[in-house]
């Protein structure tokens, strides 16, 4: 595999996507940053290069997608992500998330449940020292290196899974788009106590299924 090249021509399509990001409500200038530095189109197959700077979902491999930059965005926003923040993503995908939240300072574990998926995301993600990539079913989290400050979910889930709840430290923030399988509602948890959180509905999104033991069969 050839590694692509980053040109000026991309850098400066992420500054262009990163201003129609602020028009869209993202504020947070590291979330601005990241998007500014992250170069999308080496986490996208060959055929989709041209298209990696617009604001679109678009498909990787294994029928899975690379969720659209402004949600990306807004799911980092939310978390208020700070630099040494340990993160916990269930659904590596292409990795690109991983590589924002990295590029933003925080120790990210990210875990996917396609082999095929995991592999070509670790290729990339090695380049981050601070990334820590699993293989797996990540719907019950990863208890083994828990507790974490922040969990992000990019797969859609039928419920809250217990265990992610309680891998969270008290005052973390974990964000999940739960709903059926066409549509989702961003959930934005808030672990207040050891047995009591805060749940605040952030909109509605779409994602691919989360599957496994507590998520999608
Ligand atoms: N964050 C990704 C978007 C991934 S799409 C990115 O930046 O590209 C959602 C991913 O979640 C898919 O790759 C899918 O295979 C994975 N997934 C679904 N259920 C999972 C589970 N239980 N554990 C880990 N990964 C899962």
């Amino acid at each position: 595999m050839n590694t692509p090249t980053d040109t000026y021509k991309h850098k400066g399509q992420r500054r262009k996507l990163a201003s129609s990001l602020l028009l869209k409500n993202i504020t947070d200038i590291n979330v601005l940053n990241a998007i500014e530095v992250v170069p999308r189109h080496f986490f996208l197959p060959k055929d989709f290069e041209e298209r990696a700077y617009e604001d679109n979902a678009l498909p990787i491999d294994e029928e899975q997608t690379i969720s659209q930059p402004y949600t990306v965005a807004f799911q980092t926003q939310s978390l208020n992500i700070k630099p040494g923040d340990k993160v916990l993503e269930i659904g590596t995908g292409s990795g690109y998330q991983a590589a924002i939240l990295a590029s933003m300072g925080a120790h990210v574990y990210t875990i996917e449940r396609i082999e095929k998926l995991y592999n070509k995301a670790k290729k990339i993600l090695c380049t981050y020292k601070n990334v820590h990539c699993f293989m797996g079913d990540g719907s019950m989290g990863l208890p083994e290196n828990s507790p974490f400050d922040k969990i992000i979910v990019t797969a859609a889930a039928p419920k809250i899974p217990d265990s992610l709840i309680n891998q969270l430290k008290i005052g973390g923030k974990a964000i999940i788009p739960v709903g059926d399988l066409k549509n989702q509602k961003m959930i934005l948890i808030n672990k207040t106590d050891e047995n009591t959180f805060t749940e605040k509905n952030l909109g509605d999104f779409r994602f691919v299924p989360l599957i496994g033991k507590e998520a999608w069969k």
